[in-house]
């Protein structure tokens, strides 16, 4: 994919950061915009809070005498394969899933993260999910650290980075966690990639063809936004921190 493929929609490169709950859910919804990000010239850091070893690993589990050591080492290799499809770097904090807690160690190490990427773009959870007990977690741990490594817009007693735009991913039942798009991203040139990604997460199978489906859908949409019959796949977001523009 080039950058000229994307209809002149895809901006410069930017320094992202997506935190992810589980190590598949950044695949999920959000490897289009990565991949994106990728051939734009941007980079991406995605933190995968656990592997979702315990509550997202479905098929793993169906092996006989299967341990849980054994399917973080697999769930850790998936993610690395896909986050190389997309040009992403993983870091994985192994905080464990189902519940998932993210403790004050765990916060100050994520807010390092946020401090060492700088970045302009930080991607998580919506607030809420009604059938998730991870995922909302992980929206809060990211909006603190996110809070923490940028202070209060004042000088701080602790090294800070400049503010990032800050939006959620599109979660698997948007309606019920309060979710309303306000921005799609054309990933009709990286759809390939994220499909490959996909296919790297196999512990999970069963949402490849979905969130397949869900990336046609919004680009449905996505079309109907733009009048543009080329958009074939998008991505939703929300975005949750307001735009500083000169023009509407
Ligand atoms: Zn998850």
């Amino acid at each position: 994919m080039s950058p000229g493929s994307m209809g002149g929609r895809l901006a410069g490169g930017r320094r992202m950061l997506v935190v992810s709950a589980h190590s598949a859910d950044f695949v999920w919804r959000a490897a289009g915009t990565i991949a994106n990000n990728t051939a734009a010239g941007g980079c991406t850091t995605v933190v995968a809070l656990s592997f979702g070893e315990r509550g997202e690993s479905g098929e793993l589990w169906k092996e006989p005498g299967q341990t849980e050591a054994a399917v973080k080492a697999i769930r850790r290799s998936e993610a690395e394969k896909a986050a190389a499809v997309i040009g992403a770097e993983l870091v994985c904090l192994d905080l464990g899933d189902y519940p998932l807690t993210v403790g004050d160690a765990a916060i100050a190490r994520l807010a390092d993260v946020v401090r060492s990427v700088s970045p302009n773009v930080v991607i998580t959870h919506p607030a809420l999910d009604p059938f998730n007990p991870d995922h909302p977690v992980a929206h809060q741990a990211t909006l603190r650290a996110r809070l923490l490594s940028s202070g209060a817009g004042v000088a701080s007693a602790f090294e800070t980075v400049a503010p990032s735009q800050l939006f959620v991913f599109e979660p698997h039942q948007p309606e019920l966690c309060g979710f309303v798009p306000t921005d799609f991203v054309d990933i009709t040139g990286s759809f390939a990639a994220k499909q490959q990604a996909m296919e790297a997460m196999a512990a999970q199978k069963y949402l490849q063809q979905y969130y397949a489906e869900r990336a046609g859908h919004r680009g449905n949409h996505a079309r109907k936004v733009t009048g543009d019959p080329a958009v074939r796949y998008a991505e939703a977001f929300q975005r949750l921190t307001p735009q500083v523009v000169g023009v509407l």
